[in-house]
């Protein structure tokens, strides 16, 4: 056993109670925490919310701002000696400009009132960082150069429910540390081993959870829930396990928080764990009673709707039997943003049959319904409306797929090649959607045009924010481009594998 391990503690969860996002009490939990840690931030200090959406449609989806003015006041506490950078950094969900979603979240006043640098993880350079651990899907991986450089990282987390991967606490939230390319690459029915093999970048000093008001059901719109907690600690995959335990899950069962432990990032039982705070676990599951979490099927999702889905295995490698981190979850996500959007959606939608993955089955469409087939993936062969249709694969290997070729999914262009699709596709009865994945947002783009239901990227009160976000960054892109440094820089290394720790409990 290495020295370092002799000397390593237990891990601490802190459970906090904390009734209302009060700046100042949120302040003082946080360092509360970082003292009984014994943490002092130093150098480069980065801290990454999730803010995969926000503003008017999405108020629950993202780390409140007064959680994260909270952390940062109390990393500013403790700091000792001047820090090279106290800074706030995050990728939002894909195709959606992170100053949009920053915009959303009011974060830019409280960044400007503490003197923070402000990080759009689409807008800076990607570095290269070397895997070398024998069960990783690649031998590099690529993250923006202040995640690569930052010597105290700090993971803010927002409570939520995931359909597709059960929840989304502190690991998960490091699919937000990958722009656009990088993240799709593997965001398939691998995703739970591309969020593993992201805990190697490098691991958090402190995670802070804001579960004040949590998300349950859905990523990008879930239903407010209130816990009135904060959850601390300073191992990443020992605060979702305690996390896990409060809504009564089995950390194991869970893919991602499954193979950070196989893979030695900590322990997930609560024995090898200490749990402390003016919270108990007893107390946290009572508050946590009733809260909606789970895997749901594409096909169980839509039961009851004029939308009929149908879901076959993806490709082979991996054993999967269902695509958990692709396609089906992003039509679920979809019908969610335009049901917020548009209350008429699922009386607008007309009768249609989604088809994901090999599948085997019959496809029950009567004349005049339409039948998409979505993702690279899909297989399908058989009558419809008496004619024999024959759909084929064209997904391509993932050790095919270099990441240095990855292009940047564009909103505007995706808009412009899903119209084209529909569009020649008007007067078919059978339409076909490529990629791998098809994203949210061309899920929502396809639907609008299918239902001729309002499209949320046109709405008036919002496409002035998106095209002035949308313009900075991508002028921004281009600048980087032109004037940046080389797109692939040397000397960052993977500094996650010093955080693995030889746990034996069920190893
Ligand atoms: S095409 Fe979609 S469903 Fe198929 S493997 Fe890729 S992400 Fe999964």
């Amino acid at each position: 056993m290495a020295l370092r391990y002799l000397f390593m503690r237990r891990p601490t969860v802190i459970l906090r109670r904390c009734e209302t996002y009060d700046v100042q009490a949120i302040r003082g939990i946080v360092r509360d925490a970082l003292e009984t840690l014994d943490l002092h931030p130093h150098g480069r200090t980065l801290v990454k919310p999730n803010c995969v959406a926000s503003g008017h449609y999405f108020p629950d989806a993202h780390t409140r701002v007064e959680f994260l003015e909270g952390v940062f006041l109390a990393l500013q506490d403790r700091t000792r000696e001047p820090l090279e950078e106290l800074a706030l950094g995050e990728r939002s969900g894909i195709t959606m400009p992170t100053r949009y979603a920053f915009e959303g979240a009011h974060y830019y006043p409280m960044a400007k009132r503490l003197g923070l640098t402000v990080h759009h993880f689409d807008e800076t350079q990607q570095v290269e960082i070397k895997l070398t651990h024998e069960e990783r899907l690649r031998d590099s991986i690529y993250v923006p150069e202040p995640v690569a450089r930052a010597d105290f990282f700090v993971n803010c987390p927002k409570f939520k429910a995931h359909p597709w991967t059960t929840v989304t606490f502190s690991m998960k939230n490091y699919i937000g540390i990958q722009d656009d390319r990088h993240r799709l690459i593997d965001h398939d029915h691998r995703l739970h081993e591309k969020v593993r093999d992201l805990q190697f970048v490098l691991q958090p000093r402190l995670v802070a959870i804001d579960a004040i008001t949590a998300g349950e059901g859905r990523m990008l719109t879930p239903k407010p829930f209130h816990l009135g907690m904060v959850i601390l600690g300073d191992n990443q995959l020992a605060v979702d396990a305690v996390s896990c335990a409060i809504l009564g899950i089995d950390p194991l069962t869970v893919e991602h928080l499954r193979l950070a432990y196989e893979s030695g990032f900590g322990p997930v039982k609560l024995d090898a764990i200490d749990v402390v705070g003016d919270v108990s676990l007893e107390e946290a599951q009572r508050r946590a009673e009733g809260f909606e979490k789970g895997l749901i099927r594409v096909e169980k999702y839509f039961q009851g709707t004029k939308i009929r889905a149908y879901a076959g295995p993806p490709p082979s490698d991996g054993g999967h039997d269902y695509c958990w981190g692709g396609c089906p979850g992003a039509l679920e996500e979809a019908i969610e943003i335009l049901r917020m959007y548009d209350k008429a959606t699922d009386d607008k939608m007309p009768p249609v049959h989604i088809v994901f993955g090999a599948y085997e089955g019959e496809i029950p469409a009567k004349n005049g319904e339409r039948v998409v087939f979505i993702g690279d993936c899909t297989t399908w062969k058989g009558d419809l409306h008496g004619k024999l249709v024959e759909i084929t694969s064209t997904y391509v290997d993932r050790s095919k797929k270099n990441p240095l070729e990855a292009k940047r999914p564009d909103i505007f262009g995706k808009m412009i090649s899903t119209e084209k699709v529909l569009w020649k596709a008007r007067t078919e009865d059978v339409i076909r959607m490529t990629g791998c994945p098809v994203s949210v947002a061309e899920h929502v783009l396809a639907l609008v045009r299918l239902g001729g239901l309002k499209n949320p990227y046109f709405d008036p009160a919002e496409i002035f924010a998106f095209t002035s976000a949308y313009v900075s960054q991508r002028t921004r892109n281009v600048i980087q481009r032109i004037f940046g440094k080389s797109y692939n820089v040397p000397g960052f290394d993977a500094r996650g594998e010093a955080s693995r720790m030889p746990f034996e409990e069920g190893r």
